[in-house]
This record gives C-alpha cells, sequence and structure tokens, in this order.
C-alpha cells in the first residue's frame, strides 16, 4: 500500500487521509519537524493519492493505486501539477532580465540540480542539497505562479511543495503571501520545514499545521533492515545513534563506523595495559586517524559510550534486556563482571567532553590520547 512507503508516521498519514475521504483538503499545509523523518515522502504522497485515477479506498483509508500514469509521473516528479520548490544557487548576474530562475545557472549547475532530483525521486529519504544553495528567490514564486496559471485546465489537483520554505527570502516569502491569500483554483500548498517559528506570523497563520514526530527507535530499525538490508543487531545500533531521523540512520548505514567502535572498544584494552602501552596506543591512534574522519570518529565514540552504558546496566540489571550492542554481548559480560566498581559516569562524560572537542576542532589525535590516558587512570583508580 501506498502510505506504507513511508516509514512511521500513523498519526499524521491518517489526518491526512481523513482529510482527502471526507474531502477536506485544506488549501495551504505546513508540514514541521526534524530533518529525515519523511515530511518530504508525506508531502509527495499525499499529492499523489489526490491525483490518482484509480485510488483505492478502506473504510478510513485511501490509497494511490500506484500504477496510474498520474502515480508514475507523481513517483519521478514529472507530473504537470507537481511543483516543487527549492534554494537554487545564486548564478551569475545577468544583464538579460530573464523571467526563468534558472536562466543564470550554467550547465553544471543545472546537471547537479537534474541528478539530485532524480535521486530524491527513487529515494524520498534522500537529503535534498545542492552545493551554494541557500535561497529560495522571489523569481522562483513567480515562475511557479505562471506555470499553474498555464495548467488551470489540466485535471487534478495542483501541488506546490516548497522545500526548506524557511529558506525563502523577505521579498520571496511577501511574493508568496500573495499566492496563499489568493489562492489559484484547485492548487494546494505545502510548506517543509524544521522549525515553524523561522517563518513569517502572516504565512503561518494561513496554513493548517502539522507536526511531524520523530521516528521510534523500532520504526527507524525496521526501515533499515526492510529497506537497506542491514543485520537486525547493527541496524539497532543505528538507530539509537539517529535521533529518530531515517535519513541520518541511512547515513550512518553507509559508514562502517561500527567496526571503528571495536577498535575504539580495543584501545581500552591497550590503554590498561602494563609495559609500553603509550607507543602502543598512539600507533593505534595514529592509524584510526588516518583511516577515518571526525565525522566517524565521533559516531564510534558515540557507540562507545553505548557499549559502556551496556556495561553498567548488565551490572546493575544482570540482564541482556537494555544491551543494545548485541553483537558485543560476550566482552560486554567479560568486561563488566571484571570491572564492577569501574566509575562508568566518569568514562561517559569523559567520551562526551571529547566529542564536544573534536567538534571544536581540536586536534583529534591529543583529544584521543588524552581520552585513553584517564581512562586508563579510571580503571586504575578503582579496580
Ligand atoms: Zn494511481
Amino acid at each position: 500500500m501506498s502510505w506504507d512507503n513511508i516509514i512511521g508516521l500513523e498519526r499524521e498519514k491518517s489526518i491526512l487521509q481523513r482529510a482527502i475521504i471526507s474531502n477536506r483538503i485544506a488549501q495551504s499545509y505546513l508540514f514541521y519537524g526534524n530533518e529525515g523523518i519523511g515530511k518530504k515522502a508525506m508531502a509527495l504522497e499525499f499529492a499523489k493519492t489526490i491525483n490518482c485515477q484509480n485510488p483505492i479506498v478502506k473504510e478510513n483509508s485511501i490509497y494511490a493505486c500506484g500504477k496510474c500514469v498520474s502515480c508514475m509521473e507523481m513517483n519521478n516528479l514529472s507530473h504537470p501539477n507537481l511543483h516543487l520548490i527549492y534554494s537554487i544557487p545564486a548564478g551569475k548576474a545577468s544583464d538579460a532580465k530573464s523571467d526563468n530562475p534558472y536562466a543564470k545557472l550554467d550547465e553544471k549547475q543545472i546537471t547537479e540540480i537534474q541528478e539530485e532530483l532524480k535521486v530524491f525521486s527513487e529515494d524520498k529519504y534522500h537529503k535534498f542539497m545542492i552545493t551554494g544553495a541557500h535561497n529560495i528567490k522571489i523569481d522562483q514564486i513567480r515562475d511557479v505562479k505562471r506555470k499553474i496559471s498555464h495548467t488551470s485546465g489540466a485535471s487534478g489537483k495542483s501541488f506546490i511543495i516548497i522545500f526548506n520554505a524557511e529558506e525563502m527570502t523577505r521579498e520571496a516569502a511577501n511574493g508568496f503571501l500573495k499566492t496563499l491569500e489568493e489562492p489559484a483554483e484547485n492548487t494546494h500548498i505545502i510548506l517543509v520545514v524544521q522549525q515553524r517559528e523561522m517563518l513569517l506570523n502572516t504565512i503561518l497563520s494561513r496554513t493548517q499545521q502539522i507536526f511531524f514526530e520523530d521516528l521510534t527507535i523500532d520504526e527507524i530499525k525496521n526501515g533499515l533492515v526492510s529497506r537497506c538490508q542491514i543485520d537486525e543487531q547493527k541496524a539497532k545500533l543505528i538507530a539509537v545513534l539517529s535521533n529518530g531521523s531515517f535519513a541520518s540512520a541511512k547515513n550512518y548505514s553507509r559508514n562502517e563506523f561500527t567496526d571503528l567502535r571495536l577498535k575504539l572498544v580495543d584501545l581500552l584494552r591497550t590503554s590498561v595495559k602494563k609495559g609500553a602501552y603509550k607507543i602502543v596506543l598512539l600507533d593505534k591512534i595514529n592509524e584510526i586517524i588516518k583511516e577515518n574522519d571526525s565525522k566517524q570518529i565521533i559516531s564510534a565514540l558515540l557507540l562507545f559510550e553505548l557499549w559502556l552504558r551496556d556495561a553498567y546496566s548488565y551490572i546493575k540489571t544482570n540482564s541482556e534486556d537494555k544491551i543494545i550492542n548485541l553483537d558485543q554481548l560476550d566482552v560486554i559480560k567479560k568486561f563488566s563482571s571484571y570491572y564492577k566498581t569501574f566509575d562508568y559516569f566518569k568514562a561517559i562524560e569523559l567520551i562526551e567532553n571529547s566529542i564536544i572537542s573534536i567538534k571544536k576542532n581540536v586536534n583529534i589525535q591529543l583529544i584521543l590520547v588524552n581520552l585513553y590516558l584517564n581512562l586508563r587512570r579510571l580503571v586504575y583508580k578503582f579496580c
């Protein structure tokens, strides 16, 4: 069923389906909520269902058939009723006053936009981003208004969907306000933003606002297993790190940071060794820095932190239920039985501080060396 393409968000889906079934579709919507949870995917599914030529109705649900011409065109973003607006680069200054906002862009920029749209049409959770694009400009709003006036005779309903609507310039927002005040017939607008406070009050008050909740850990985990063919244990680890965002989860899943987590755990082993541990520790840290960028190291440190939390939870509850690093179960059990009185909270605090320092661009080698020397001190103090 078509809404199933969207992970979770059952409440939001049901609001929109009820609006279609009862024929009370609002003129303008505001979808707001964190990044990567499926707001754009939902906006497109909504437009697709409303324009579907053979929708399937069942009690309180209505689904797009996914097979008709309209559904196909919605899927590949080529539907004449679909008008997407998103930030594009400023382009070169041009003397000729063109009505076409894309006329100022060079070939490379146009190609990038086309490629980005293609990727997005295949994966509606793709983070839509174009190099150097920070603003939605007034001529883009005018361009869409013009297109809509040309297609007003077409069947179905037109949808203007604005990605990151907070990126509208003041001029564009004011121009857009007129569209909201004097809506074209059979045209609906969906503004997609992370924080609604970023929009003018005059715009907010003219929209029906729907808050999109973060996805749950289970929803993300199941999405990763079914869509990205990731095994359950790894999917759960990634889901915990993703802060409710499926787009972040997919990003994490592409990196080999779970292996890096094991290297960080191994560093702890190295750092508590007696004898010449310092040289080995430094060698291993240098190798990690050579092979990974700061983002990967931060992700792995977060997992290392979860690993320590797992060990602590096992000491307290003697149960495997809350353990997230399930692939590490045996090692965690062994560690926690050996280090029962270890100051886990202090260790976690040390890792958190290291992450903050990495984000501030402090030398990563120095941060990691300090982290492990401090962890070593903790081990010898309490154990
Ligand atoms: Zn259809």
